[in-house]
């Protein structure tokens, strides 16, 4: 693993990478699937009319919270107006209230990560590079306690392939010194293996679908780990 010991910073993920995120998004998508279903539509039905709409909204503003919550409120009034009976409005506002409680409570960190964030802290300059909201993605930093095991975070819209080049050359990083750790192959691992970094992927079990894809290994610079606290083992 000596070939990992050349790195200089390391840039973390943030969502279901430190701590829990999509899980909340999946579980209010599926009460929210139980609910239109109940008026007699068709599960496959709305989950395409749900993906359709995600798309359309992630491209025209953005990630974050706030925006999920529009798709639920828009798609409740478009299968409310063709449903026969009235959907359950009281229904929706739980399952809404229920997510929104998610952004502003303290993250769910996964096992071992402030630790292995205070041991790599020692030898390695750390980052948290995560995108969204900005003020959303801030409190769970900052209520999560992260931001004092690491020297900088960015939140950015976009985790492509520009965005990590500008990261780079803003911070006169050198991308084979620099190594992104994170769970989404199309935001964290591809973009960053593009750009001559090293990356490590920690695969989380429910990865969101618009932050998937086939990872394209390089050789040497890619590795992949079961859990964060791995990485005391690599670094
Ligand atoms: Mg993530």
């Amino acid at each position: 693993m000596n070939k990992w010991r050349h790195i200089k910073q390391i840039i973390f993920d943030a969502d279901d990478t430190l701590w829990e995120n999509n899980i909340y998004y999946v579980q209010a998508t599926t009460d929210f699937i139980d609910l239109v279903e109940s008026g007699g539509f068709v599960r496959s039905d709305i989950q395409k009319a749900f993906d359709d709409l995600e798309v359309r909204v992630v491209e025209e503003r953005g990630y974050g919270s706030h925006n999920f919550i529009y798709i639920l409120e828009e798609l409740f009034r478009v299968f409310n107006k063709k449903s026969k009976t009235r959907l359950d409005e009281e229904r929706l506002r739980f399952i809404t209230r229920r997510f929104q409680e998610h952004p502003v409570s303290i993250p769910q960190l996964f096992p071992g990560v402030i630790d292995t964030l205070r041991y790599l802290k020692t030898k390695y300059a750390l980052y948290v590079l995560t995108k969204g909201d900005y003020a959303e993605q801030q409190g769970k930093i900052l209520r999560a306690g992260v931001h004092e095991c690491v020297k900088e975070y960015f939140i950015l819209p976009e985790k492509n392939d520009v965005a990590y080049r500008d990261l780079l050359q803003k911070n006169n990083w050198i991308p084979s010194e620099t190594c992104m750790v994170g769970n989404s192959p199309k935001s964290d691992i591809n973009p960053s293996l593009r750009q001559g970094m090293y990356a490590v992927h920690i695969p989380y079990r429910d990865t969101w679908k618009l932050d998937d894809e086939p990872i394209e290994a390089r050789d040497g610079r890619f590795l992949e780990l079961q859990n964060f606290a791995a990485l005391q083992m690599v670094f």
